[in-house]
This record gives structure tokens, C-alpha cells and sequence, in this order.
């Protein structure tokens, strides 16, 4: 048997000095792949779109109706030709006249307005119209949507629907974007068991590696499964040694505790530079983070909330810096609470919630029993609530901090 540890060997960082620590070694992003244009959503842009062209290239006319001069002023024009858009007629428009248009045709040269349908009538080839002709009205001019070398979307940009189409618009069949991170998940116990085993008296489920790897994928990054390991060192140091060699970053989960049987933290030292041991945090205080060479591994605690709120604070934003987000962090917003919570008090907590829009304010309700095992209080949850620690109970009306993980309700 093991001797039992009474106290950790890894001192104690503060959240902002393990965000930190993760942000350095982040920094750069992983390098970039050229893919088709019309699968760049929610890819990230690796370099800067410039106009190569100005958009639209010729005056094009917004309605349908009659192209004219505006200088013959209100007098009757000779209806003489019909464009429509895409018959390729290019016209010089003499004065006196006036071509039918439709939406999204070439003006004529010479001509400098476009007269709305209903506004006019046309009889024995002679139109006439109400009121008077602006020059430019219902004229898209050139460049309107775009000039020649302006830039379009910068670098870091995550694509969008409409970006797709921007980027179509402008004749691009492909696009440089940031490699997405490969990640390698781990799980580890010897009570763990998959979803579809008989679970013994004593075993749980493996709940954490299905829930990371959803999270990594929800993160824009591949993941990759290395299944579960029972608490056996040199099994773990071969799993953590294929994930090294199969992906950019690996998470485990589990074993980073003061058991016995928990042998992460030790082989993370082993094999890499470890950057911190312990985060002074809630749920999650034995999380791990170490480095070998460009490859970032996190211990992450086996308690599945532990482990995806964990994910979700010090994970996430290093895989979406890896992907050159500039901005790798969940929005952070005022909520107003809408009942009494109580602060850890020794610990910044971050506490499951449920934002919701509701008379002009953002308010947030708590998604019940926060312990650290139970998944149940990540059901539905929307946001984190950042509370800092305290003696007192932080009434029902107070204003917090919250990280929005979701779509407000
Ligand atoms: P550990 O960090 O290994 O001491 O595990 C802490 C708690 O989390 C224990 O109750 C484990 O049974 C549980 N646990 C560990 N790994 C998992 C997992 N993959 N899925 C669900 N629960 C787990
Ligand atoms: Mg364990």
C-alpha cells in the first residue's frame, strides 16, 4: 500500500495567474489550411481579405423601371430598348431617352437615374412619369459594396453565414484558415466503466470524456478518444505518451488528486514542464497544466463538473487561441441575481446559472445544488457566475459577473 499524502507538493495559483500562464503558451496559433469557402463557417481567417475588385463594377440600377437622364429634367423620354439583369446589353443612352431596367441591370452610359416603375406609364413607346429625377436615385454606384484593395475581413475574423457569402461574392473558391487543434482525451479510474459496460458495485459511468470531447468539438477543435485507463502508472504514462504523439493538446481526466491511486500529476512532471499544480478555484482546485514543447496538457479533476467548468475556464480559451481567436474568451456580462447565493469562503466560485432577459435586465437563477459531482447543475446552464469569495450571502438583486457559455434565454 501507498503512504498517504497529507498535503500537496504543488503550491496554490490564483485564476488570473494560471490564465495567464495558459495564455503564454497559447500564444501562437498552430498554422494555417486552405479550405473551400462555403465550409469557412465558424472557421477563423488566417489571413486578410482585401477587395481585389470594386463591387459592383458598373452603376447598377435598385428597381425596376426606366433608365434616364436626369438633366432632360421631367420632359416625356422615347422608351428605347429593354435590359434586363444578366442580358450582358451595353447601351449608350443618347438624350431624350430612356431604356426599360430591371433590378440589378447595367445603366446605360449616359444614363444617371433610375425611375421606379410605379411611378410611370409608358404609351406608343413614350414614357412619362410623376414628379421629378434626382441624379443617382435608385443607383447602386460602383463600389458601393466594396472598392478596389479596401480590406474586407481581417485576419482572426471567425466566419460567419454572411461572411461566406462576402467571401463567395468575391470570386473566392478557397480561403486560409487557422488549423483546428487536435485534442487527445483521457479518462482515468478504475471505477470507470463505459456507458454501454455493466457497472459493478462501486463504478460509475464515464461521463467526463464524453463531455470533453463534446466541449472540444464545441470549441472548434478535433477530438480524439484514448479511452480509459485504470490507475496503473505505466498504462497512464503510455496513454498521455500516444496522446503526445497523436495530438496538440491532451486532457485527462481524474487522478490528480491525494489518492493513493492518483498518478497524473507525477507523470505530467515526468513528461513535461508543468506550469501550475493547483488553481485556488471552485470546482477544480487540482487542475494541472504542463508543456512539452509546442503541446499543452491539462489535468483536469475527475469530478465532472470539476472537469468541464475547468475545460470551460482555462481550456477553452488556449484551443481558441490555438486557432488564432484574438478574442478567446466567453463574453462577461453584469447579471442581476434573483436569489440569494452563498460565496465559498475561501475561493472564487464559478456557479452553475440560467441568464435570462427579463425587463430589460439580465437576470440569473441558479440551476440548484452546485456540488462538484453533479451533473445535473450544468443542465441548462447558460452562464457561470463569478463570484469572489466572501463570509456574506450575495442577496437576491445583487449585481454579479457572469461568463455566458450559451445563448441568453
Ligand atoms: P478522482 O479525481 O480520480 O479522485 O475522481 C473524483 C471523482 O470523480 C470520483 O468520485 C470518481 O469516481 C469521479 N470520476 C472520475 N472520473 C470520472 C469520469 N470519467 N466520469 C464520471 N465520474 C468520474
Ligand atoms: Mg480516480
Amino acid at each position: 500500500m501507498n503512504e498517504m499524502q497529507r498535503e500537496s507538493q504543488w503550491p496554490m495559483v490564483s485564476v488570473a495567474a494560471a490564465q495567464q500562464a495558459i495564455a503564454a503558451m497559447s500564444a501562437t496559433p498552430l498554422g494555417s489550411e486552405s479550405i473551400l469557402t462555403h465550409h469557412g463557417a465558424g472557421r477563423i481567417l488566417a489571413h486578410p481579405i482585401h477587395a481585389h475588385a470594386d463591387i459592383p463594377a458598373e452603376p447598377r440600377s435598385t428597381v425596376d423601371g426606366y433608365a434616364v437622364r436626369s438633366s432632360d429634367g421631367t420632359m416625356p423620354r422615347q422608351v428605347v430598348a429593354e435590359l434586363t439583369a444578366g442580358d450582358g446589353q451595353q447601351l449608350v443612352l443618347a438624350p431624350g431617352t430612356a431604356v426599360r431596367i430591371m433590378t440589378g441591370a447595367p445603366l446605360p452610359v449616359g444614363a444617371d437615374a433610375a425611375i421606379m416603375v410605379e411611378r410611370t406609364r409608358e404609351q406608343a413607346g413614350i414614357l412619362t412619369f410623376d414628379g421629378n429625377v434626382r441624379a443617382g436615385e435608385c443607383v447602386l454606384p460602383v463600389a458601393s459594396d466594396m472598392r478596389h484593395g479596401e480590406l474586407v475581413i481581417p485576419a482572426g475574423a471567425v466566419l460567419s453565414a454572411g461572411d461566406v457569402g462576402l467571401l463567395a461574392s468575391m470570386g473566392l473558391k478557397h480561403i486560409s484558415v487557422f488549423r483546428r487543434p487536435v485534442v487527445a482525451v483521457l479518462s482515468t479510474g478504475d471505477e470507470v466503466y463505459e456507458y454501454d459496460e455493466p457497472i459493478p458495485f462501486g463504478g460509475v459511468r464515464d461521463a467526463n470524456r464524453h463531455a470533453l470531447l463534446a466541449a472540444v468539438h464545441a470549441a472548434g477543435c478535433e477530438g480524439i478518444s484514448l479511452g480509459i485507463a485504470r490507475d496503473d502508472q505505466a498504462l497512464q504514462r503510455m496513454k498521455i505518451r500516444e496522446g503526445l504523439t497523436r495530438a496538440d493538446v491532451l486532457i485527462t481526466s481524474g487522478g490528480v488528486s491525494m489518492g493513493t491511486r492518483d498518478y497524473i500529476k507525477p507523470l505530467l512532471a515526468e513528461l513535461g514542464t508543468v506550469h501550475f499544480g493547483r488553481i485556488a478555484f471552485k470546482p477544480g482546485k487540482p487542475t494541472m497544466c504542463a508543456s512539452v514543447g509546442q503541446h499543452i496538457m491539462f489535468g483536469l479533476p475527475g469530478n465532472p463538473v470539476s472537469s468541464l467548468v475547468s475545460f470551460e475556464v482555462f481550456v477553452r480559451p488556449a484551443l481558441r487561441r490555438l486557432q488564432g481567436d484574438p478574442q478567446p474568451h466567453r463574453p462577461l456580462v453584469q447579471v442581476t441575481l434573483a436569489s440569494t447565493i452563498n460565496p465559498s469562503p475561501d475561493r472564487p466560485e464559478y456557479q452553475r446559472a440560467i441568464v435570462a432577459w427579463h425587463d430589460g435586465r439580465l437576470v440569473a437563477t441558479t440551476t440548484g445544488a452546485q456540488g462538484s459531482s453533479r451533473l445535473l447543475s450544468l443542465r441548462a446552464a447558460n452562464a457561470l457566475l463569478v463570484i469572489a469569495p466572501g463570509t456574506q450571502p450575495l442577496l437576491a438583486g445583487s449585481q454579479v459577473a457572469a461568463l455566458l457559455t450559451g445563448a441568453v434565454r
